[in-house]
């Protein structure tokens, strides 16, 4: 379906900030007044948004905080999403796109978690024609970003 890219993000952080109302997290969106139209299945980029959102809380430190950005080019959008939390080494970020792989390192372990949100979310983004990666450094924080061709 039609989706207004901006309207669509925004409602998804919204929802995200209440849900985490109790946690010390900070997200950062500029909406941008441009129309962004983007032809997509909502519920399921609705979750691919919130998996990477939670994990960004999951796989944070004490105090998150979330940037997100739209940026177009000539044939897509790209959203990225920044967070300021334990980072995931080049090694490991080949692998976490694999079913159920978690990585098995400091405090990650009593997270709980199945190990398929972005193995998911990768399916998800190749089905639209897109594309999913990350640049990460260890202690630093991690980006992903979507991208969605424009047609
Ligand atoms: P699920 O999403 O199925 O509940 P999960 O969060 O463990 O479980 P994924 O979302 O697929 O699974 O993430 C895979 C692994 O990648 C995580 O277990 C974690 O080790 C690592 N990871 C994901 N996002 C981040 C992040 N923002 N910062 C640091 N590590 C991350
Ligand atoms: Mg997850």
């Amino acid at each position: 379906e039609e989706v207004s890219l901006v309207p669509f993000i925004t409602t998804i952080i919204e929802d995200f900030s209440l849900l985490n109302e109790a946690n010390s997290v900070t997200i950062e969106w500029v909406a941008e007044e441009r129309e962004m139209k983007v032809s997509f299945d909502a519920f399921l980029m609705t979750t691919v948004l919130l998996n990477i959102l939670e994990n960004a809380v999951k796989y944070g430190k004490d105090v998150v905080r979330i940037s997100v950005n739209v940026i177009e080019d000539k044939q897509n959008y790209h959203i990225s999403i920044t967070d300021n939390g334990l980072g995931i080494s080049p090694k490991e970020q080949e692998r976490i796109f694999d079913k159920f792989y978690r990585v098995q390192t400091g405090n990650i372990h009593q997270v709980k978690g199945l190990g398929l949100g972005l193995y998911y979310a990768w399916q998800v983004i190749k089905a639209h024609q897109g594309e999913l990666g990350v640049t990460s450094t260890l202690t630093e924080g991690t980006t992903f970003t979507i991208t969605l061709p424009k047609r």
